[in-house]
């Protein structure tokens, strides 16, 4: 289904916007924090702090909704860091298209296995139409936790977007909501390997110490 339109935001914009915030690093040699090895490395947090770049974001997602007329929803709901962010910006740009009140409702993690929900934002969930919105879709794992949640409260989840799709969505949480699409605005497959098998290994680039698991041995080594 999520083939059926074209966000109007163009992949390389997407892309360059990561890419100029150092939220999408490019030619180097990574250990990601699965442990993989990997050239390229995606930490959306730097563009977390620049409204300019969220607001327009978030319009690009939101004029996807708003084009896509059968997902009009009543909540935007995005799970902690970057989709509870999101959610804001898509909200409020979905407000300027729709008549509806349209509200926004950030999740936050609770251990590694599910979110949850402030009780007095619940109403905004309970019986409403929701998109659920995320910074980066690696396995869809956050997305799918994040719908089981709204689904448990009473929630009728449409389908998810994501600002830049890093992996396959294959999370077995995704699995339990049929039908259920997710709009990927950007694409940038990671090439990694297991370690052993990482040609930048045999090649002997030094690996990138300041992100991922580099970064977490070098905090280590440093105590
Ligand atoms: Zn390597």
């Amino acid at each position: 289904m999520s083939g059926e339109i074209t966000a109007k935001i163009t992949n390389n914009r997407v892309l360059k916007l990561f890419c100029d915030h150092g939220a999408l690093l490019k030619n180097g040699h990574f250990c990601l924090t699965s442990g993989r090895h990997s050239s390229a490395y995606v930490n959306p947090d730097p563009i977390l702090s620049e409204p300019e770049v969220l607001s327009e974001l978030g319009f690009a997602m939101a004029q996807w909704i708003r084009d896509a007329k059968f997902i009009m929803p009543d909540t935007i709901v995005g799970p902690e860091t970057g989709g509870a962010y999101l959610a804001q910006w898509t909200a409020w740009h979905l407000r300027s298209f729709a008549s509806g009140n349209i509200h926004a409702v950030g999740l936050h993690k609770k251990g590694k296995k599910s979110f949850t929900i402030s009780p007095a934002l619940e109403q905004h969930v309970r019986g409403k139409r929701i998109f659920i919105v995320d910074d980066v879709l690696t396995s869809g794992r956050s997305i799918g936790l994040a719908a089981d949640l709204c689904h448990k409260i009473g929630g009728e989840v449409l389908g998810a977007g994501c600002l830049l799709k890093r992996g396959e969505p294959r999370a077995p949480e995704l699995g339990f909501y049929k039908p259920f699409f997710i709009l990927s605005l950007a694409v940038f497959m990671l090439p990694d390997w297991r370690k052993k098998d990482c040609p930048l290994c045999k090649d002997g680039v030094p690996e990138n110490t300041q992100y991922g698991h580099g970064a977490m041995r070098t905090q280590k080594n440093s105590r």
